[in-house]
């Protein structure tokens, strides 16, 4: 094995590109990987070149109707009202021109990641410009066009007869994930995220465990909003860890959305970068106990691109290969953004102390989290 770890990149996935108002920026990925760079922490061998997914990879999943219509709808073809049927025009997923091509790069860059862990050139690899989780078969939803984290599930058990776990620390539910496996006993969906009382998409419930054969294999943790660092990871690492140990999966694929921040604008949680420091430390933990270390990131959401997106995502490589920055940020990628930033860029990899007021509620909203983590979990505590 060359490398333990792969990067994928190349700039044909910055073309995802709703519009220059939109919240959803792959600029992100680029301010990642160039902090990455002139940090010193990602070498030119570990970086491997995305391919585009064919047709019949994005239908694995998707709709040929679907396909066709975000085909027609990228050449301007696409009648207004058979689009929105689509969720195609919308002010979450507006139509723009080659949107089909933009989005099976996407799709590629990560079915390339999962290749290159699943035939065993490396342990883990990834994909930064995917992790998208809302899109359904016959829909785009929540800024996602082509679902790429169902169709990389999909594709690693048709060709490689494999179990999967993906786990989704995304502020937003994983909808588009957990509903394409709703029946499914061999994919586990574990999504930690904001309650859907007052956010997008809404569901997420404990109570969305799975039908049929796939009854007991879907688990949700919805968190308070407001949650801090130490109630979101005591929720997320109790429950990968028990799920993990129930499942027994051959590979995991996270999916690394970074929008639980307390900067980010579009959610209403409260963690930090201390947060984004732990998450790949203990998927890694947990790849490597049950999985033979295979595991597969994805980027997600993250809407504050300057102050949080490059840090946490830069940090998610670093976990992968064992290192673990810290102090000042690189002066080259300060001085490259610093006029162009929308927010002072933080100074160092870590949030400082006092980013925000503390939280009053906090004792009750940990403890409320608490009890949903037990009730979450008790299908697997009932059936040991
Ligand atoms: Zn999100």
């Amino acid at each position: 094995m060359k490398n333990d770890s792969v990067f994928v990149y190349s700039p044909d996935l910055l073309g995802y590109k709703f519009s220059d108002s939109h919240p959803f920026n792959q600029l992100r990925v680029q301010l990642a990987y160039e902090l990455l760079r002139d940090s010193g922490c990602l070498d030119d061998d570990q970086i491997i070149k995305p391919r585009q997914a064919t047709d019949e990879e994005i239908m694995l999943i998707h709709d040929s109707g679907y396909v066709e219509a975000v085909k027609q709808a990228g050449r301007g073809q696409l009648n207004r009202e058979i689009a929105l049927n689509y969720g195609l025009g919308t002010e979450d997923t507006p139509i723009f021109p080659n949107m089909h091509e933009a989005s099976s790069w996407i799709v590629g860059a990560t079915l390339t990641a999962v290749d290159y862990v699943m035939e065993g050139k490396s342990k883990h690899a990834l994909s930064l410009s995917g992790g998208l989780h809302h899109g359904f078969r016959g829909k785009a939803s929540g800024f996602c066009i082509y679902n790429d984290s169902s169709i990389a599930i999909e594709y690693m058990k048709r060709k490689y007869n494999a179990r999967v776990l993906y786990v989704d620390t995304d502020a937003h539910h994983g909808d588009g994930v957990q509903w394409a496996f709703y029946d499914d006993p061999d994919v586990c969906t574990l999504s930690i995220h904001e309650t859907g009382r007052y956010l997008f998409p809404g569901t997420g419930s404990i109570h969305e465990k799975g039908a049929g054969k796939g009854y007991g294999f879907s688990f949700n943790v919805p968190v308070d909003a407001f949650t801090e660092d130490e109630s979101f990871l005591e929720c997320y690492e109790k429950s990968l860890w028990e799920v993990a140990d129930f499942f027994k999966p051959d590979v995991i694929i996270t999916q690394n959305g970074v929008d639980a921040h307390y900067y980010d604008p579009l959610t209403h949680l409260s963690v930090t970068m201390k947060t984004y420091t732990e998450i790949p430390r203990i998927a890694k933990k947990v790849a490597e106990k049950y999985c033979g270390g295979r595991w597969i990131a994805t980027g997600g959401g993250g809407y504050d691109i300057w102050r949080v997106v490059p840090r946490a995502w830069s940090y998610l490589w670093c976990v992968m290969n064992d290192q673990a920055p810290s102090g000042q940020i690189a002066e080259n990628w300060l001085k490259r953004w610093t006029s162009e930033a929308k927010h002072p860029l933080p100074p160092t990899w870590e949030d400082e102390s006092g980013i925000y007021k503390p939280i009053p509620r906090k004792d009750e909203i940990t403890s409320k989290n608490r009890a949903t983590l037990e009730k979450s979990l008790y299908s697997i505590k009932k059936s040991s």
